[in-house]
Parts: C-alpha cells; sequence; structure tokens
C-alpha cells in the first residue's frame, strides 16, 4: 500500500512519504543514541569548578544565625517567590527566602546571555501580574525585565526582609524531639524552621559535555548560565558584543539558550563556530509590543482565566477563543483540530495516533522548509533542519536565529549527530579537523536526570535518618507531587507529579504556593505541629499517577535529550519522576484547588505535640 500522503489544501501542499520520513527520523536518532545515556555530562569541576559561582554578587560577609523561622524557603526563584507570596497573603509572615545567588530570581537570576527571553508569553509566565500591577513590555519578555518582576514580587511582598542571599544550603535534616527541620548552610548557620518548602528548580545545575580533553582547554570559556560580559562586552540589555570583533568564539551546543543567544555571536565575533550535534526546530516567534492602554482594559481575575485558558488549549482541550495565541496552543489545537478532521466518530488509539502523526508530519515539513527560504548557503541550511517530531526535544521559537547563519562570520560546523570529537588546548576537533579558538562557550544544558540531592546540592534528611535521595532511589513518591510521607513539615515544589504542565512552568508553581498557604494556615490555626502525608495516601496518589496513559513528551523513537531520558529506555524511575496527573494539568488545578478549599486536607495528618503527650 501507498504510504504517500497529499497534504490538505489549507497546509503545505507538498506530498509527505510517509515511509521515507519514518526511515529518515530513526536513522537520525540512531546515530545520536549512545550507551552513556546521561553519563555523557560532567559536573563542573577542577578547571571549570568557578562555572558553579555567582559572578554577578557583591562579596557578602555576615555572622552565622541560630534562630528559627515558621516557614522557611529554599529557593528564591518563582517557586519560593510565589510560595512566599501566598503565606504573607494568608497572613504567615514569619518566613525566609533562602537563596544561593546574589538576589532572587533563580534561572532568570543565572541566565543573563545576551538575547535571553521566555518564549512562554509574559501574560501567563510571568506570576502574580495582577496583585503586582506589572504590565509586561512585550508578548515575549525579555530575561532582564524577568529578573526584574521576580524583584518586585520579593519587594512587594516583604521577601527581602528576611531573605539570606548568596546562601547555601548544605543540609537539611528533621529534628523528631522539637518537631522542626535544621538548615545548615555554607555561611555556618544552623537555623531551625516550622516548615520548609522547597523550590530548587528543575534546572539548576550547569552540565559540561565529557568531551575527551575538554579541561586541556587553555582559551577563554564559560557556561552560558554564567556569561562573562567582562569578557565578551556588551550587557543583557542586547548592547554589541564589542570585545569579541577580533576573537574566534566556538560554541557548543544548539538547544533552547543556543539558539537565542548565537545571533548575538554571529553578529560580534570576528569568527563564530557553532558545533551542532543536533538541529533544534525553529518556528516563527513574532513578537509584539504589549499596549498598556489594551492591558487596563483587562477585567480583574483575567490572569487565572488565561493561565486556564491557555491550559486548557495546549493540552488539547476545548475553549471558545484562544486568548494567548502562540506556538504551544497552535501546536496542540492543530493536532487536535486534524484528530477531529480525519478521525471523525473514528476515535481507536490508532485513528488518534495516525491523526496526530498527520499534523506532526505537516508542522516539520513547514518547519524544515522554513530553514531553506530564509537560509541562504544550501549545505548549511540543510544541516540546520530536524529531523525527529516537533515535540521530542524543546520547540524553538526565533525570528533571528537561522538569519544568523547569513552573517559572514557564522559557521555552522554539523557534527553529523555525533557531537565534538575532542578538545585540545586550542581548540576543537571535529570529523579529524582542528578549529582554533580564543572563546569556548558551553551552551550544554542543566542536570535534569541526576539524583534530586546532586540537582539541589544538599540532602534531605527526614524522619528516623532516612534520606531523600536513599527513598527517591527507584522514583518520586509522593501525593500532589508536593508530600513525602517520613519527611513532615516539607513541601517540595515541582511540575512532576502534579500538574504537570511544562510548557508554562509557573502555573505549576502559582498553584503549589496557593496550597502550602492553605495548609501552612490551616497547621497554624489548629497548633499543629506536624503535617505529614499517611502512606496509604501517598502510595494511592503514585498508583494514580502511575496508571497515566497521557504520552510522554518524548518517547523511545525520538531523538535523544532530556525529554527522553537521552534516548534510554524510561523506566519507572524516569517515569515517577515525570509523570503528572492523569487527566491533565487542568483536571488537576482543578482537583487541587477544590482539595485545598475543601478544608479537609484528605490525606494528610496534623498532629500537635501536647495532644501526644501522655
Ligand atoms: P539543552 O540541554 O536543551 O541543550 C544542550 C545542547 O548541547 C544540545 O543542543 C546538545 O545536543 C548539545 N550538546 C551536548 N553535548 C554535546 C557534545 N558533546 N557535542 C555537541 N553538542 C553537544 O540546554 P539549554 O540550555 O539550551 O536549554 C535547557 C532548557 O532551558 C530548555 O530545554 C528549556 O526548557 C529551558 N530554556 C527555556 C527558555 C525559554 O524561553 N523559556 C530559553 C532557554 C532555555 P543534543 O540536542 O544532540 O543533545
Amino acid at each position: 500500500m501507498s504510504t504517500t500522503d497529499t497534504h490538505r489544501a489549507n497546509s503545505v501542499v507538498t506530498p509527505i512519504d510517509r515511509e521515507a520520513l519514518q526511515a529518515r527520523y530513526r536513522a537520525e536518532r540512531d546515530k545520536r543514541l549512545r550507551p552513556d545515556g546521561n553519563e555523557q555530562y560532567v559536573e563542573p569541576a577542577g578547571r571549570f569548578a568557578h562555572f558553579l559561582e555567582d559572578p554577578y554578587a557583591e562579596p557578602l560577609d555576615r555572622e552565622p544565625l541560630f534562630d528559627e523561622v515558621t516557614v522557611a524557603i529554599i529557593g528564591g526563584g518563582f517557586a519560593g517567590l510565589v510560595t512566599g507570596a501566598r503565606l504573607t497573603q494568608a497572613g504567615v509572615s514569619d518566613v525566609r527566602l533562602i537563596e544561593g545567588g546574589g538576589d532572587v530570581g533563580g534561572a532568570w537570576y543565572w541566565n543573563r546571555y545576551p538575547g535571553a527571553m521566555c518564549d512562554t508569553a509574559a501574560m501567563i509566565y510571568l506570576p502574580l501580574l495582577e496583585e503586582t500591577g506589572h504590565v509586561p513590555s512585550q508578548k515575549y519578555t525579555p530575561a532582564n525585565e524577568i529578573f526584574g518582576h521576580a524583584q518586585r514580587i520579593a519587594k512587594h511582598f516583604g521577601l527581602y526582609d528576611n531573605a539570606l542571599l548568596s546562601t547555601e544550603v548544605t543540609g537539611l535534616e528533621w529534628d523528631e524531639g522539637s518537631s522542626r527541620w535544621i538548615i545548615r548552610t555554607d555561611r555556618g548557620d544552623e537555623m531551625r524552621a516550622m516548615f520548609v518548602s522547597m523550590g530548587t528548580g528543575p534546572l539548576h545545575r550547569p552540565k559540561l559535555p565529557g568531551i575527551p580533553g575538554i579541561e586541556t582547554f587553555a582559551g577563554h570559556s564559560f557556561h552560558t548560565s554564567r556569561w562573562d560580559y567582562e569578557y565578551t562586552g556588551g550587557d543583557p540589555t542586547g548592547s554589541p558584543l564589542e570585545r569579541l570583533a577580533d576573537k574566534r568564539v566556538g560554541i557548543i551546543g544548539t538547544g533552547a539558550t543556543a539558539v537565542q543567544c548565537i545571533p548575538h555571536l554571529a553578529r560580534g565575533a570576528a569568527e563564530l563556530y557553532v558545533f551542532q550535534r543536533t538541529p533544534s526546530s525553529i518556528d516563527v516567534r513574532n513578537n509584539h509590543p504589549i499596549e498598556p492602554e489594551w492591558f487596563a482594559t483587562l477585567e480583574p481575575g483575567w490572569q487565572r482565566k488565561w493561565l486556564m485558558n491557555f491550559a486548557t488549549l495546549q493540552t488539547g482541550g476545548f475553549a471558545d477563543e484562544d486568548l494567548v495565541k502562540d506556538g504551544w496552543t497552535d501546536i496542540s489545537q492543530r493536532i487536535r483540530d486534524r484528530v477531529i478532521a480525519d478521525v471523525g466518530a473514528d476515535f481507536t488509539p490508532e485513528a488518534m495516533m495516525r491523526a496526530y502523526e498527520d499534523s506532526d508530519d505537516e508542522k516539520m515539513t513547514e518547519i524544515r522548509a522554513r530553514v531553506d527560504s530564509i537560509v541562504e548557503d544550501p549545505a548549511t541550511a540543510d544541516a540546520l533542519k530536524p529531523w525527529y517530531r516537533q515535540l521530542c526535544k524543546r520547540p524553538c521559537f526565533h525570528d533571528e536565529y537561522l538569519q544568523a547563519y547569513n552573517e559572514p562570520g557564522a559557521h555552522l560546523v554539523d557534527t553529523d549527530g555525533k557531537g565534538v570529537e575532542r578538545i585540545d588546548e586550542t581548540g576543537v576537533f571535529v570529523g579529524g579537523v582542528h578549529y582554533e579558538l580564543d572563546c569556548l562557550i558551553f551552551a550544554s544544558g542543566f542536570e535534569v536526570g541526576t539524583d534530586y540531592s546532586r540537582r539541589s546540592g544538599f540532602e534531605t534528611v527526614g524522619r528516623g535518618g532516612h534520606r531523600l535521595s536513599e527513598v527517591w532511589a527507584d522514583g518520586m513518591q509522593s501525593m500532589h507531587g508536593l508530600h513525602v510521607h517520613g519527611f513532615p513539615n516539607l513541601y517540595v515544589v515541582g511540575p512532576s507529579q502534579g500538574g504537570n504542565l511544562i510548557s508554562n512552568i509557573t502555573h505549576n508553581l502559582t498553584e503549589a504556593g496557593s496550597t502550602i498557604a492553605a495548609i501552612t494556615s490551616r497547621a497554624l490555626e489548629m497548633g499543629a505541629d506536624e503535617v505529614e502525608v499517611t502512606i496509604e495516601a501517598q502510595q494511592a496518589w503514585v498508583a494514580l499517577v502511575e496508571s497515566s496513559t497521557r504520552m510522554f513528551l518524548g518517547n523511545s523513537d525520538c531523538t535523544p535529550g532530556y525529554y527522553n531520558n537521552e534516548g534510554k529506555e524510561m523506566g519507572r524511575r524516569e517515569r515517577l519522576n515525570a509523570t503528572g496527573y492523569p487527566e491533565g494539568p487542568v483536571a488537576y488545578f482543578q482537583y487541587i484547588d477544590a482539595w485545598r478549599n475543601s478544608g479537609d486536607f484528605e490525606g494528610l495528618e496534623f498532629r500537635s505535640r501536647a495532644a501526644a503527650a501522655p
């Protein structure tokens, strides 16, 4: 049977040879599969140990603290800030943020590379816009504005007053005798907290490719999350990188970060060599300013409405209008509409999968055609084409990235899926060719699949001396992605085992903040000393999330990346760590809203020491 499909009139009209396409996708994936998976990456150490340091903070000297607070929040990114804000709104004022960086902001404190911006729309990505009165400048806001918004939240809710900045937590331990957490830091603090909320972030610790010889490179080098403007010139607002005018610069990586900074490097450097292993898919961006007059017409409660509208449409649901109208909602609506058009009443899984694949084939064909329409050199254009399904890797949206390869000094060095061969004192080898460099930039991403304690940078020791890294060694165990049995009065904030809305992470965080505020207020009102999820409730929740048949973003047919455990099988551990509520984010947000407002807090046990005393 012929597998040649002809596209519908309203889409790309070139015929797609489905079999040939699948064969190409498989061949491109197979080229990239490697036995070491996640182990191919190394932690910055030795010559690169300073990649973990904070180049932006002023030196800070202070005496260690030995006091007690009601709630300690570890991590001053949006997870910590929205939790702090919701607690403050609920009247819990004794809140302390503890943050390793010199200011709040998390990812937006660290990532100051030129061109950094969030490609989820500001109207939904920036939390608490109504509460703080901020009007985003553009549909997609630059990193420095997002960092400014993080500072605005901290100021607005008084979270700076009691904050400890430039302070890394080194250990967290439950003290059974006093029902308090003991928090130790690299500044010698040993404080106590009744509750601890952890918002240490999913993309927190920079990682480096374990390329042979990497530590021998004698030129200048840095990771994108510690951009060295001293060396490059320019600044986070995008001023030209004028100090690179006589420099040969190499960059390893072509993920979402590299896509944003490469246009600036291509304009600034004498010569830019982009070492590519897998091209990203680059769809249109279409950024535009937000008119304050239009913004002023929004009715109170608008942000929640926009959040739910985006979450609904992005996860294949129906709504009367698309308020955000971006690449994310476009992807899912195309798939959904195609399913309806193709499948009609025939809602079999095979028919649905076929419709999904048709829609994806169309989209990716468009994306590859876009490369040809922009990149002048045909060989470069060919190498920039992504051969995989769009959601196998983080989809990118940009209107200057592909254009950057038309700059005279910009060279794409495609490694045909193999990656950089080796590095020596003066440069990089690919395919036996040596590229001499003054500066090598690592756009190689962040630790995702490693142990929780390695990613957070400290161990959490709960009741009976049990360590969180051991309890989670075979995968995350929680209720709502927030509570862990054996770790009373601890909240772990993140998308997994909860809403798991990956396209708008902050939505998950704001919901968690509201839940934490409700539980904490209730415990304080009741005079409870301990709040803990029962083992039965946790087991039931884990069984529920394990029953999920929702598609993972990346599956084993995908080209490897952190979405699919670098191409290694997604075992139970990986599934537990990456899965969410079976009925999807919108259902989860509705469920958790009802759960916290019911006042029953089903699954949690509130205990008071006085009541327990003989
Ligand atoms: P990624 O992990 O996405 O990308 C790392 C890059 O390094 C990949 O292109 C990878 O290639 C490449 N690489 C790794 N090892 C080698 C090697 N040996 N030789 C050559 N290339 C190599 O990191 P990013 O920092 O780009 O992005 C991380 C995440 O941060 C994103 O996925 C996104 O979630 C978030 N982000 C969000 C933004 C936003 O707008 N909201 C903007 C920027 C980042 P390969 O693909 O083959 O593995």
